[in-house]
């Protein structure tokens, strides 16, 4: 038998790994843009707020008496799926990270919606208010990512037919 608490704890260290994982995509994505500069101030907000939820979460695992340093590696499978180092050998680099990163703040959503009723079966209200404050930070990352979609297409393919630099 396996309790509601201690299947909490194991999710809540799937989000840390999966918050690392977020950090590393988005301090790579910070580092590499070059003719999209109007999306640096959002991108290095979420990675702000990545850093604050990854601690966070290491302080609900601290409350429930887990050990945060068990971590764990699956959500690289994922994003090596997702989102893998193919794309820089892309063209248009910039649109594929879009695509994935929409899917990534979606996928991270669905997990924190998962952990908020995870942890009220739980009786852990602590950790079901914080999947909800970073529930709301996810969607409102995919909603930007989304919404720029259009405008960003739009500026690659004026950019790539005036023959000017846009894979990223
Ligand atoms: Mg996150
Ligand atoms: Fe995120």
């Amino acid at each position: 038998m396996t309790s509601p608490r201690d299947h909490l704890i194991d999710w809540l260290r799937d989000a840390h790994a999966l918050e690392e994982q977020a950090k590393s995509l988005l301090q790579a994505q910070i580092d590499r843009l070059e003719q999209y500069p109007e999306a640096l101030p959002r991108l290095q907000q979420h990675l702000q707020e990545t850093e604050q939820q990854r601690s966070m979460i290491e302080s609900c695992l601290q409350d429930l008496g887990a050990d945060p340093s068990t971590l764990k590696d699956w959500t690289t499978k994922f994003m090596a799926n997702m989102q893998g180092f193919g794309h820089m050998m892309a063209s248009d680099e910039i649109l594929k990270h879009a695509l994935a990163s929409h899917a990534f703040e979606r996928f991270e959503a669905a997990c924190y919606h998962s952990l908020i009723k995870a942890a009220e079966v739980a009786q852990e209200p602590r950790v079901a208010h914080m999947a909800r404050d970073i529930l709301a930070q996810e969607e409102a990352m995919a909603d930007w990512v989304w919404e720029n979609i259009p405008t960003l297409t739009e500026k690659f393919l004026h950019r790539s037919a005036a023959n000017q630099d846009a894979k990223i």
